[in-house]
């Protein structure tokens, strides 16, 4: 059903969105409907489909932002701290920053560093993107995702925009308790999204929900 979400403007595929029921809360499409998906996606940006941005890397498709966001809502209250591992044109971060607030801060990873200053690039064409990463509110570093970030750890929430190979136990580490934690993992050939909680005692809870198909997380390319 995912195309059937595609429109002309962004306003227009939000509204797509949240009538196909893609979008749920309230809180998901004010946040989304701030950020132009043209800043980030160079064509066809009000498409509901995953786009390449270079260096083998896509956006994803709108329909899988709005589903992270909304699975991770709960958890992503004003001042809470995220880290966006994977975060490729840098949308999902911008989206996830305006859901945590100014008092928030999300940090969003990438190990590829023309992406990191790709994705800084885009949020920066955009008055609110430049206050943001000015702030502090954002912020855009280069790193293994597969190690977390240890510098701004415990976070409330911790999307993974990649396929991991297993479940990395660094992250499940850096998740506060209580937290949450949302990651495509690839099992015998095929991906499934997880939802890892963590509880106010610290207990790991993971629960497997659909197939994707996302890129894999990966060693950095050499040179
Ligand atoms: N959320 C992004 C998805 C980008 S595609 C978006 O919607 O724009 C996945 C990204 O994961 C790519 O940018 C890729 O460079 C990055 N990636 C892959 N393996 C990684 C790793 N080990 N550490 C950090 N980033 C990684």
């Amino acid at each position: 059903m995912a195309w059937r979400s595609s429109s002309s403007t962004n306003a227009g595929l939000i509204a797509n969105l949240s009538k196909n029921g893609l979008i749920q809360s309230s809180r998901v499409k004010e946040a989304m409907l701030k950020v132009d998906r043209a800043h980030y996606a160079p064509r066809n940006p009000y498409d509901d489909h995953p786009q390449p941005i270079g260096h083998r890397a896509t956006i994803s498709a709108p329909h899988m932002h709005a589903n992270a966001c909304e699975s991770l809502l709960e958890y992503l209250h004003p001042g809470a701290r995220v880290l966006d591992i994977g975060s490729g044109s840098g949308y999902l971060t911008a989206v996830l920053a305006n859901l945590v607030g100014p008092q928030g801060k999300v940090v969003g990873i990438d190990h590829i560093e023309p992406l990191v200053q790709l994705a800084e690039g885009n949020m920066a064409k955009s008055d609110e993107g430049k206050r943001m990463l000015a702030e502090g509110q954002v912020r855009f570093v280069k790193g293994d995702g597969r190690k977390g970030w240890k510098e701004d750890a415990p976070y409330d929430v911790i999307h993974v925009g990649a396929a991991a190979a297993e479940h990395h136990k660094d992250l499940e580490e850096q998740l506060k308790a209580p937290g949450r934690m949302f990651v495509p993992v690839e099992e015998d050939w095929a991906q499934h999204i997880y939802v890892v909680d963590k509880n106010e005692k610290g207990e790991v809870v993971k629960k497997k929900l659909y197939g994707v198909q996302y890129v894999p997380l990966t060693d950095a390319p050499a040179g």
